[in-house]
């Protein structure tokens, strides 16, 4: 391994200053920021102030006197440049899954309106090999609003995009398409889609957990209806921190959703007894905001002002391209299939290698401090996060996954038992 050149391309990265804003686990290289992003010293510093010293010291006067009241739209606000979007369209609350039901509610709230005739539009197309919460959720949704309302519909990845109009039809009431495919790190084209969706009335949900802060999103220009994210992969909020939601501008006056909590009445200290939504972004909003959480994701954004999202880009793929640059040379490379495209343009930022002991694979490199993750059935995941992760840390992973592959040291039992998280 060619350390000496890794280290000039550290030296060249213009993203290179970022590294020091997070806290990295010592001797770690960690290629699992598509799961969960590493702690940044900011956010850490933000937790203790506004426990010790907000709460701890400010009670419940903090909701005024610390804005924690306004953290779904601050935090909304500071994530809209970030997806591609005009003020006014992106909260932060919830998790991805809820506002799914939030963004299917409200887009199936408009086929009801405009398109009510013999036969509405009824169905939600999604691909088969989606994040499975997002069809699970439409499952949900059609369970309780029939499937003459709303009826899942999947279709194979390769196949929507080689014949999008086969799919997309005037019985579409939402695509419900996710950017970039959790297993295979497969970057769909969604601006294509949308286009499709939109030439015979269907509207579109995008799910944006593998794209925010990993690449540039641009929802405003793709003319996309909804989407969803969350925080705690490429925008290192934290585990379980809140995901947020986008509304295009022009359906936030014809829009309801049915989780029509108090955050999101027009006045909720009126304590009025009959629901009125909020003109605004806010009628999504459900109840109280998470504050520890929300401040965590609020801290952590900080750490992309004044980053490029195109030079984010780039450095993603250098990385990538690195990865199997390296993987090439070391002779290991034919062991394994990798299942991302060859392409980088159709890729988001990770890759993914099927191997038949992926997961023993996984867990040796982890023993070697090479974080990396698994998914079923017999995929090795490895992520790539610009704002933190050197070239060399890349020599150091494809070393250290030679060396266990040349020594089969994954084969050892202590490797084979699995986690519950994986
Ligand atoms: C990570 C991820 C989720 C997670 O959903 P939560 O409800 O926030 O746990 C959903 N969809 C996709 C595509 C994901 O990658």
């Amino acid at each position: 391994m060619d350390f000496e050149k890794l280290a000039q391309l550290d030296a060249a990265d213009p993203l290179a200053h970022c590294r020091a804003q997070f806290v990295i686990p010592a001797d770690t290289v960690y290629l699992d920021g598509n799961s969960l992003g590493l702690l940044s010293h900011a956010t850490q510093a933000r937790v203790a102030e506004v426990t010790a010293g907000q709460w701890g010291q400010d009670g419940i006067k903090s909701w005024n006197k610390h804005q924690w009241v306004q953290l779904p739209q601050r935090v909304g606000e500071k994530l809209a440049p970030l997806i591609g979007a005009a003020p006014g369209q992106v909260v932060c609350c919830d998790s991805i899954s809820v506002n799914l039901f939030k963004a299917l509610s409200a887009a199936l709230s408009l086929v009801k309106q405009q398109d009510e005739g013999a036969r509405p539009r009824h169905q939600v197309l999604s691909t088969r090999d989606n994040f499975p919460t997002d069809l699970y959720m439409v499952q949900g949704l059609s369970s309780i609003v029939g499937s003459e309302r709303c009826e899942l519909q999947l279709a194979d990845e390769s196949e929507l995009l080689a014949n999008p109009q086969a799919f997309i039809t005037e019985q579409t009431a939402v695509v419900l398409i996710t950017e970039v495919n959790f297993r295979t790190g497969r970057r769909l084209p969604v601006a294509k889609l949308i286009e499709h969706a939109h030439r015979v009335g269907a509207r579109v949900i995008v799910d944006l957990a593998h794209s925010a802060g990993a690449m540039p999103v641009a929802l405003d220009a793709w003319q996309a209806d909804f989407a969803v994210g969350c925080t705690y992969k490429y925008l290192n909020g934290g585990p379980g921190a809140p995901a947020f939601i986008y509304v295009a501008k022009r359906h936030l006056p014809a829009i309801s959703q049915p989780l029509a909590g108090w955050f999101g009445h027009a006045n909720p200290f009126a304590f009025e007894a009959d629901y009125e939504a909020a003109p605004g972004i806010e009628k999504m909003l459900s109840g109280t905001p998470a504050v520890l959480a929300m401040a965590a994701v609020d801290a952590a954004l900080d750490s992309f002002t004044g980053v490029d999202l195109q030079q984010l880009r780039a450095k993603s793929v250098q990385l990538s391209e690195l990865f199997l640059d390296l993987l090439e040379s070391t002779g290991c490379a034919n062991e394994f299939r990798c299942i991302s495209p060859a392409q980088s343009h159709e890729r988001g930022s990770q890759l993914s290698f099927a191997h038949d002991d992926a997961y023993a694979i996984c867990q040796a490199l982890i023993d070697a401090k090479i974080i990396a993750d698994f998914r079923a059935p017999n995929y090795l995941r490895v992520g790539f996060t610009p704002l933190y992760t050197r070239f060399t840390d890349i020599g150091l992973a494809v070393e250290r996954l030679a060396q266990i592959m040349a020594d089969k040291s994954y084969l050892a039992p202590q490797f084979q038992q699995r986690h519950k998280v994986t």
